[in-house]
């Protein structure tokens, strides 16, 4: 079959490899439909931070349809179409136990520490998927992975009804974050350095483009950073009102740049967020009313064997829209 797999920071290959192995006891093996290029695909791929083996087939978001079953599986059957929890949790520490699994103590993910959605097919532990709602288009049933991002930040934000939201960043978790919140009912705010990314969620979500400085004298009290870059970071805890608080989603460089006298004396709250709890399943239940609004987050669609070049252009800065999906199924 034809797959796209991480060897090493900077080096990803197209190739053609063996089938998955089938399905052992509690495992499934899926037709893969359609998978989604992630920031953090692209960070993996520039940095090498998260490459535990190696090759290994990348990719954590995507949908596909069951073509075998392993012993002791009845949760979903052949023909299902499926959505993928990326999360590989241990399933015995404790946070695991409390039903935090994102918090896992040896928390891995689909597409690094086992191979992931963007080939033809992918065998995974059967309790990594989960049916998908009829009438949804499998492009969109390949972003449920970020919209559940997206849906736990909002519930680790928690704004008081129709607050301000102010989102930095413009990319697919931003301008999901974004949706879920103007669908909410939250007033939305969104700041992005490329001008046509933040007027393209603006568009999308019914948001406004804004920028710190005329944010600040808005008082806004809740905020949601996906850049990750702490110079971004270090002005929202300057900016927002005291009170206030602050999501944190995006990975970026790491920096020492915030001032926790800022946070002690105006009471202002930081609030780290991964990937999501389970939040999964509200949002393949949310699926077939969020589905009309988002091919307005789909930048392009593309086969396997255009992957790195989509790498190289999103990390050029040449890919206008927000989320690339790959065509992964032979038909
Ligand atoms: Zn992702
Ligand atoms: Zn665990």
């Amino acid at each position: 079959m034809q797959s796209v797999r991480l060897y090493a920071k900077g080096d990803l290959r197209v190739e053609q490899i063996a089938d998955p192995k089938p399905p052992a006891e509690n495992e499934v093996t899926l037709a893969v439909t359609v998978a989604g290029i992630c920031g953090s695909d692209l960070h993996n791929y520039k940095t090498g931070a998260w490459i535990s083996r190696s090759p290994s087939i990348a990719g954590h978001e995507f949908s596909g349809v069951v073509t075998a079953l392993g012993a002791g599986v009845d949760h979903v059957a052949l023909g299902d179409r499926v959505v993928v929890d990326s999360r590989v949790q241990c399933g015995r520490c404790v946070a695991c136990k409390a039903g935090r699994g994102q918090v896992c103590d040896s928390l891995g993910f689909v597409g690094e520490v086992i191979d992931g959605g963007f080939a033809e097919a992918v065998t995974l532990p059967a309790r990594n998927v989960m049916r998908a709602p009829d009438g949804v288009p499998d492009r969109h049933l390949a972003m449920a992975e970020p919209l559940a991002v997206a849906l736990h930040v909002l519930r680790r934000l928690s704004p008081a009804p129709a607050a301000l939201v102010l989102v930095t960043g413009c990319g697919p978790i931003g301008g999901l974050v974004a949706l879920l919140a103007a669908r909410a009912g939250h007033e939305v705010a969104v700041i992005d350095r490329n001008a046509q990314r933040a007027a393209c969620v603006a568009n999308a979500t019914g948001g406004r483009v804004t920028t710190i400085e005329q944010a600040t004298g808005r008082g806004f009290l809740y905020a949601v950073d996906t850049t990750g870059q702490d110079q971004v970071i270090a002005a929202l805890v300057a900016a927002i009102g005291g009170g206030g608080t602050l999501a944190l989603v995006g990975i970026g460089r790491a920096g020492p740049v915030i001032n926790p006298v800022k946070l002690v004396e105006r009471e202002i709250t930081l609030v780290g967020c991964h990937a999501f709890g389970g939040e999964l399943a509200e949002v393949a239940a949310l699926l077939p009313a969020l589905s009309p609004h988002l091919d307005a987050f789909i930048a392009e669609q593309i086969p396997l064997d255009a992957v790195p070049n989509a790498y190289a252009r999103h990390l050029a800065g040449q890919v206008e829209g927000l989320k690339t999906l790959i065509m992964c199924s032979k038909g």
